[in-house]
């Protein structure tokens, strides 16, 4: 595994690369990159350069697309020797925490560039950065000279533990791809008011879905069908029972979103895709008339966009 949380200089806060993601696409386009360091006081102090890659862009499923993620691209020794990833690279402490109930747990970290372990679908959303409209513009000049308040004693545990869908689904994408079938399988997610579940069984694609799926995120791939305002309904490829699935965001729910430039910069790309996969953590019910189901959600955090290819791209490989 490598780092999955690196310290913003223009936010002053420790972040994940799909936060980092959300608070940059929040600012009005195109903004300057952010500058991260990593997450340990002391390498803070030493100013250790962390790289963002690809979270100026928005998700996307395509050939080419690699996942936004944060590279180190120091050595070992740069790092403190109190430095959390540090001491998490370091190949002693790793047998050291080999649980033997849960194989291939190593391979697992190794393989992904982040790690979600826990998952609470229903808590209110990662606190994160509530100055993002205003970074700081002499903190962005040099930014290994800011000496800021440093954060309090680190708890590695905190790190795989989160209530960020887009984060998790990040996670899903990347174990689908680069694990094998043995370490997805072995893949366990605790998610609470449930328990240990397999994190492929935490997925559930819309055919597979009914009236009957909660706590589950629910995805398909979809398209957008029309704005109300503010507000967006898209409709989802797959039927149930024969009937179209939609989900409905109100122009409230998306005036109440915190990262409602983000998302609207999604929505603006998706009629130059040939689709966009919705994950959603929702209800489905059948619409008054009878004639369709929808797919209710009370909050946007509990919806993730990833987008399609472009339709110039799959013009190409026809
Ligand atoms: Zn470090």
């Amino acid at each position: 595994m490598s780092i999955t949380h690196a310290y913003c200089v223009e936010l002053d806060q420790e972040i994940t690369i799909d936060e980092a993601r959300r608070a940059y696409r929040s600012l009005p386009q195109p903004a300057p990159r952010f500058h991260f360091l990593c997450t340990s006081p002391d390498c803070r102090r030493k100013g250790v350069v962390i790289t963002g890659v690809n979270y100026t862009f928005n998700a996307e499923d395509s050939p080419k697309h690699r996942e936004a993620h944060y590279a180190d691209r120091n050595s070992l020794e740069s790092h403190a020797s109190t430095c959390e990833w540090r001491i998490l690279a370091e190949p002693i402490r790793g047998v050291a925490t080999e649980d033997p109930a849960r194989p291939h747990q190593h391979d697992i970290r190794r393989k992904l560039t982040d790690l979600v372990t826990h998952f609470d679908p229903f808590g209110p959303p990662d606190p994160v950065a509530p100055g993002i409209a205003e970074p700081h513009p002499a903190r962005i000049r040099n930014p290994a000279a800011h000496r800021g308040p440093q954060p309090a004693g680190h708890k590695l545990n905190i790190r795989t533990e989160t209530r960020d869908l887009e984060r998790l689904v990040h996670t899903y994408r990347e174990a689908r791809e680069r694990l094998s079938p043995d370490e997805l399988e072995n893949y366990y997610l605790n998610v609470k008011g449930i328990g240990s579940v397999r994190l492929v069984d935490y997925f559930r694609h819309l055919s597979r879905a009914d009236e009957c799926s909660s706590n589950t995120v629910i995805y398909g791939g979809s398209r957008l069908r029309h704005r109300y305002g503010a507000g967006f309904k898209m409709r989802f490829f797959d039927k149930i029972r024969d009937l179209p699935v939609d989900l409905y965001v109100s122009p409230a729910l998306m005036d109440s979103y915190p990262h409602r430039r983000y998302l609207e910069g999604i929505l603006n790309d998706i009629p130059s895709r040939r689709y966009v996969t919705a994950y959603v953590i929702g209800l489905l019910r059948i619409a008054p008339s009878g004639a369709s189901f929808n797919l209710d959600i009370t909050h946007l955090h509990h919806l993730a966009l990833v987008l399609g290819p472009t339709l110039e791209q799959t013009e190409t490989l026809e």
